[in-house]
């Protein structure tokens, strides 16, 4: 059993700041105080222990709010991704057989008419019913659902437990480190894994979060530099706006700044190069949906000794690979406290480990010291030849050029080798498909050598902001 983590931390630091958002800001006390009045309204729904309440809401204070009232009334929440289609997250509601959506007054048309919906400015208004909040809580109670980014097929619908998140949270401080002046800038959705986990390291931290409602590069550049936040999460595109602004603004990092985690998907060297030269400490990290955030971070010493590595796994996890090749590349399987134990709806019988292990799906390997990694997802490798060809390298290789804002490699059939490497390229200065090629060709072995470099002006992502290369071949037709 765990306490009732909205509670315990309201007992223990009740003035803190928990939450800033523009100008206003919010103590632990005072969220508590509001998310018990709606656990209480909550109730007059009757939505309670072990009730499945889907969430959809930006990333702002009342979206916290809520999210404490759930836990406090031990439902189990559902968090949608805002960015998703209608499609998308019916398909997510329905999955999730949910009892009701709780929803941001500005959502509301996202969603179709199937469930109970209830939006915000309801459930401010429904009278409310007290009953007894539990003071601890189960850890094997799944306190959200997540679905993963549905990068490779369909999102599958992830249950995080209690324990789960605790042991998450407990493994990053262990690595990064935690003072009583941290402050986590929380620009990633809270939807997500990589947000939601920073709620739970504010509740058993007693951290403060400095909330924006999106991504702004402007002014996360500002905030890093005037030394009011010290750590904060980011993926490759962000980071990379992030070191554009820092470097057009001439701004350096503040020494109270400690972390940048970087995870979600490969971060090229070159932005690690960059933000070195800001003095900014950029810790890469690895991790999934279904290990409610990292599994691995590069700790700060190693930082620039082991460019390229995800690190080496927190205190409570376990890394191996599966089947290594002659150059140690396999899969890359995960044990610890924080690997989910299940999948729901359509995934429901699909177990989540094998024998204790995680199967991710992840190529990678460990070097001689035992620093993780990554190298590209096991469905996105392009045989070549009989070669094998990891499209993270070449992106790497073009991302590494100064004309090149993004790119996206796949495979396409060839009648001679099989397949062979293409490359979709997002330009941010003039460049030739030739000058390009040429560039390849210095940094890449012949075969590896993409045969077509295509320009366009948008690469497919999905609401997480990720590639989905699976879409990259139909930018040929357009
Ligand atoms: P789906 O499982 O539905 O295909 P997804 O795997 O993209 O979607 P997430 O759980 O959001 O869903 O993402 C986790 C994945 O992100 C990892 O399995 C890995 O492929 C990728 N990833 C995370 N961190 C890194 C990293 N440091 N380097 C390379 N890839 C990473
Ligand atoms: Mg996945």
């Amino acid at each position: 059993m765990q306490p009732n983590w909205i509670k315990q931390r309201a007992y223990l630091t009740p003035n803190r700041i928990a939450v800033s958002f523009h100008d206003e800001q919010w103590t632990f006390q005072e969220l508590y105080e509001k998310s018990v009045i709606l656990a209480y309204k909550l109730n007059a729904y009757h939505l309670l222990k072990g009730k499945r309440v889907a969430v959809l809401a930006p990333s702002t204070p009342k979206l916290i709010e809520v999210l404490y009232a759930c836990m406090q009334a031990q439902c189990e929440m559902v968090l949608l991704n805002g960015r998703l289609s209608k499609q998308e997250l019916s398909y997510q509601v329905a999955d999730a057989e949910v009892d009701a959506i709780l929803v941001a007054d500005s959502e509301l048309e996202k969603l179709g008419a199937n469930v109970k919906i209830i939006s915000f400015s309801e459930l401010h208004k429904i009278q409310p019913q007290p009953f007894e909040i539990a003071s601890e809580w189960n850890d094997e109670f799944a306190l959200t659902i997540m679905y993963t980014s549905g990068t490779t097929g369909f999102p599958k619908g992830v249950c995080q437990t209690v324990g789960n998140h605790s042991a998450s949270a407990v493994s990053s401080a262990l690595n990064l480190g935690l003072t009583e002046q941290d402050a986590w800038l929380c620009t990633v959705p809270i939807f997500h894994i990589s947000g939601f986990s920073i709620i739970v390291r504010s509740l058993l931290y007693g951290m403060k979060i400095r909330l924006y409602e999106k991504f702004d590069a402007q002014a996360c550049a500002q905030e890093i530099a005037n030394g009011l936040v010290t750590k904060m999460s980011v993926v490759a595109v962000t980071l990379e706006n992030i070191l554009a602004e820092m470097e057009q603004a001439n701004l350096t990092a503040h020494q109270n700044f400690t972390t940048m985690l970087a995870g979600g998907g490969p971060v090229p060297a070159a932005y690690l190069q960059r933000a070195q030269s800001l003095h900014l400490c950029v810790a890469q990290t690895y991790g999934m949906t279904e290990t409610s955030s990292q599994t691995s971070t590069l700790a700060s010493e190693d930082a620039f000794l082991k460019i390229g590595s995800a690190g080496k796994p927190l205190f409570f996890n376990q890394i191996t690979i599966d089947a290594p090749n002659e150059e140690g590349i396999g899969e890359i399987l995960v044990r610890g406290p924080h690997v989910t134990p299940r999948y729901i709806g359509k995934f429901k019988d699909k177990s989540t480990t094998n024998e204790g292990w995680l199967h991710t799906g992840d190529m990678g390997y460990l070097d001689e010291q035992g620093f993780l990694y990554v190298v590209d997802r096991r469905s996105d490798l392009i045989i070549s030849g009989g070669e094998n060809i990891y499209p993270a390298e070449i992106e790497n290789v073009l991302l590494a050029h100064e004309a090149v804002k993004e790119a996206g490699v796949c495979g396409v059939e060839d009648a001679k080798w099989g397949q062979v490497p293409v490359a979709f390229v997002v330009l941010k200065a003039p460049v030739t498909e030739k000058q390009l090629m040429n560039f390849c060709e210095m940094n890449l072995a012949s075969y590896k050598k993409p045969k077509k470099i295509h320009f366009v002006n948008n690469l497919p992502r999905n609401g997480s902001n990720k590639l989905l290369r699976r879409q990259l071949n139909e930018l040929k037709q357009n």
